[in-house]
């Protein structure tokens, strides 16, 4: 067997006893796989890390969601108790911000206690610090385990992080795709039969691809959980990610290591996976369980309508030369087109209780469902 690390061996392992592995069980292996997952040991956020995240790149970003937030609970009728959920919280950057950014508004601070959900034990140590001075925060593993009550709940590159599978079309329909060993090395194949009446549950623009085209879906899990939840007992949600705002074909299963991308296939366990998040899909099962789906927009427009350039001014005030700067180069970087920037690949989404007509910034782009 060639060099591998310890995460392959034991994949090819289940492969040669199991046959070949599934790209969702192989993805899950890779990044929560309890001895050897890529988020169980480490911390790779930052700029020594593997990738950099929105809150990572300025302060911006978290004192503007929890501005957002403040909205919203305006919009809920200023409930004298409000959970702060967020899901896969990294360093705990976004939620501090938010809390500080808040606290110009005493009644709402007052009301929120912090509910994380994350994995790894790594970051739920660099939360804690981050969070130390904050009334009240509790973890989970899961989001079905925190107390009920009316939330906002927060989602920033977590998504893309929950497994994929994925489905190859052929010319007797859709075959799920999956890892097997070939000429001694973990190589793509697919399920030797379709998956059946597949096709069907398809949207019309996916049904039209041509033979060889990929599909990738997740789990509804998560998203039903989150609005149910919302539905059940108030609030909303803003979830945070790279991806389509339309359901279509295409291969996003991506490898990122030191800030590059890399071959999802080598280095299991070693290397960041992710694939792009289909908000279509999102909007379309929480509006399926009776909760109301906004937007999603662009996140450079979303937090342009939240007033990032504003808070940028505000904070050029009291800048000195290099830190003015860093917060123009932030801006540019959150607000900004690809490659470099990150406001129009990343999309926001906004989930709530029925009752809650329209959520601050997130009115449709004409996206339809
Ligand atoms: N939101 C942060 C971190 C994004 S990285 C930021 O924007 O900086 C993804 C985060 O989700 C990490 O905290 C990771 O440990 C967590 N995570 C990944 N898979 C998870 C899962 N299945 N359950 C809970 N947390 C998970």
């Amino acid at each position: 067997m060639p060099d591998t690390s310890p995460l392959e061996a034991l994949i090819r392992k289940q492969i040669a006893a199991n046959g070949p592995m599934p790209v969702s069980r192989y993805m899950q292996l890779c990044l929560t796989h309890p001895g050897h997952g890529y988020y169980i040991h480490r911390d790779p956020l930052g700029r020594g890390g593997d990738f950099v995240t929105a809150p990572e790149v300025s302060q911006m970003f978290g004192e503007l969601v929890g501005l957002w937030a403040a909205s919203v609970w305006n919009a809920m009728g200023m409930p004298s108790e409000v959970k702060f959920i967020e899901l896969g919280p990294g360093r705990g950057t976004m939620m501090a911000d938010a809390l500080r950014a808040i606290r110009i508004l005493p009644a709402f601070h007052d009301a929120i206690s912090v509910h994380l959900v994350e994995t790894s034990p790594v970051l739920r140590d660099r939360q804690r610090e981050k969070l130390a001075d904050a009334a009240h925060v509790e973890w989970y593993d899961s989001i079905d385990d925190i107390p009920e009550g009316p939330a906002i709940i927060f989602a920033n590159e977590f998504f893309d992080a929950l497994p994929i599978h994925q489905a190859v079309k052929q010319d007797d329909g859709w075959h799920e795709r999956v890892i097997e060993i070939d000429d001694d090395v973990l190589a793509y194949g697919i399920a030797k039969n379709p998956i059946p009446r597949f096709e069907v549950l398809l949207p019309p623009l996916v049904r039209a691809a041509p033979n060889g085209a990929i599909f990738e879906w997740r789990p509804d899990n998560e998203i039903i959980t989150i609005a149910r939840r919302l539905r059940d007992q108030g609030g909303a949600a803003l979830i945070m990610d790279y991806g389509h705002i339309r359901s279509d074909a295409g291969d996003t299963f991506q490898a990122v290591a030191k800030h590059a991308f890399a071959n999802p296939l080598k280095n299991a366990g070693l290397a960041d996976l992710t694939a792009h998040v289909d908000f279509q899909a999102l909007a379309r099962a929480a509006e399926d369980i009776g909760a109301r789906a906004h937007g999603p927009v662009e996140q450079g427009a979303f937090l342009k309508r939240i007033g990032i350039e504003r808070r940028a001014d505000a904070l050029m005030k009291n800048a000195t030369e290099d830190g003015k700067k860093l917060i123009i180069a932030g801006l540019s970087r959150l607000t900004g087109p690809s490659p470099e920037g990150m406001g129009s690949l990343f999309k926001v989404l906004g989930i709530s209780h029925p009752s809650i007509g329209v959520l601050a910034a997130l009115s449709d782009q004409g996206a339809q469902r």
